[in-house]
């Protein structure tokens, strides 16, 4: 399903369940503005290549625009105009007073060298400079993009307009030693693991068994988070090459060092190799996409048997799943709760550069984990009330402090 259509399906839901005003809902079904580069790069061979890019910032009523840059030879628009939507309710469902934006290249990263890299990315923001700043619009990394390529993005900016502390604050997901966030690299499984408790207690599922689609940045942190706490198991994980069972629990360090070793999860052990299909089929109490968009769809969704789904990937349930899920009880806790921990610590990252101030991690940490709980609380009750699921939910919150803010500016 074209991503940018789910959104839409999606807020329309929202909308028709508490009547949402029209014009602030026309206002969110298209962004505020799309920006397209064309980026000339000097190849290693000493020809020129040129290189699309996209910006699309979505809204910006509860603050600058935030969201990822993505580097990937299938980057269209609609998906970036989808993601950036995402990112607008993602803010406000979390309620950091940030607006919603994305960014993308279309470019296979495993081509080009680090030479090439450097050049591409600093093209894009010498394309893109007067459109974004720590006031108007701040990018992040995403898939294939780095803290390396944020840290040559924010040189790259500051040739363009100064360097001074605050205008570090143009770009997240930095390595520390550039002005980064401790606690960063984690924050997004973390985030995730913290709503994951709550749900747990409240749909009263003790010692669950959890399989984790995507053994990434987002998943495989998440599996050494559940493997961490001993009322919980790790029974399956996969990446893009297929996934692993183990009834009795895997052993996620060792997998951590077999995946170093052999750029794969299967063939681990004595655990028995199965493909992602299946994995999301499995008889488990919490089933956790972590990879990629459309995983679960109308296709499949009546053979889920997990009691909970626990989003992390950016939108791999379809709106005709989620129909199918919420009539089987399953309760689908979504991405822009559940994954909201990456632009949460993103937001700190902000809000130190601006203050030219560190955090210890244990301070991040304490912060993220009250945002999120107090986030799912807002998402479960706002469920309660209107019998929906927690995803129409998470939307009507974000509307509803959307239009707020709304209100607000035009007061002034
Ligand atoms: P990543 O590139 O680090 O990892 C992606 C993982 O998915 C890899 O393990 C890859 O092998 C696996 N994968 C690819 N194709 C697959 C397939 N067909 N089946 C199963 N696994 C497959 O990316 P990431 O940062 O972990 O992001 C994963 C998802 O989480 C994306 O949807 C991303 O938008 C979302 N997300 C990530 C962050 C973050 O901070 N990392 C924040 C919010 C949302």
């Amino acid at each position: 399903m074209d991503p940018f259509q789910n959104y839409l399906k999606k807020l329309d839901k929202a909308k028709d369940t508490i009547k949402f005003n029209d014009k602030i809902y026309e206002i969110l079904t298209r962004p505020q503005r799309i920006i397209e580069v064309n980026i000339p790069v000097e190849m290693d061979s000493g020809e020129t290549k040129i290189f699309t890019g996209y910006r699309v910032q979505y809204n910006n009523f509860r603050g600058p625009y935030k969201g990822g840059i993505r580097y990937h030879h299938n980057v269209d628009m609609n998906e970036v105009k989808a993601l950036s939507a995402w990112m607008t309710m993602k803010c406000a469902v979390v309620d950091i007073p940030m607006g919603g934006g994305k960014g993308g290249i279309i470019v296979n990263p495993k081509q080009l060298s680090k030479g090439e890299l450097e050049r591409l990315s600093r093209g894009y923001i010498k394309a893109m400079h007067e459109s974004i700043g720590p006031f108007i619009d701040v990018p992040a990394p995403d898939v294939y993009t780095t803290p390396e390529i944020m840290s040559w993005m924010m040189d790259e900016y500051m040739k363009h307009n100064g360097y001074h502390y605050m205008n570090r604050a143009v770009i997240t997901g930095k390595p520390v030693k550039d002005g980064g966030s401790l606690g960063r690299d984690k924050s997004t499984a973390l985030g995730g693991y913290y709503v994951l408790l709550d749900a747990l207690e409240k749909y009263s599922i003790k010692n669950p068994r959890v399989a984790i689609q995507g053994f990434g940045n987002a998943g495989s942190v998440m599996a050494e988070l559940l493997a961490n706490n001993k009322d919980m198991i790790v029974v399956a994980v996969s990446d893009s090459k297929g996934g692993i069972y183990k009834k009795d629990g895997i052993n996620v360090k060792r997998l951590l060092a077999h995946k170093t070793e052999t750029g794969t999860v299967q063939d681990f052990q004595d655990a028995i190799n199965i493909s992602n299909e299946e994995l999301l089929e499995l008889d488990v109490d919490v089933l956790i996409p972590a990879a990629l968009e459309n995983q679960i769809t109308e296709n499949n969704a009546d053979r889920i048997k997990a009691k909970i789904v626990l989003e992390l990937a950016n939108g791999p349930t379809t709106p005709e799943a989620d129909e199918i899920l919420f009539k089987k009880n399953v309760p689908v806790v979504p991405d822009i709760l559940s994954n909201a921990g990456g632009v949460t610590v993103s937001y700190f990252e902000w809000l130190q550069n601006l203050e030219n101030k560190y955090w210890t991690l244990e301070e991040v940490n304490t912060k993220l984990e009250k945002i999120m709980r107090n986030s799912f609380d807002a998402v479960y009750k706002t469920a309660s009330k209107y019998t929906v699921d927690l995803r129409t939910a998470a939307y009507i919150n974000a509307l509803q402090r959307i239009e707020k803010a709304y209100n607000e500016m035009k007061d002034t």
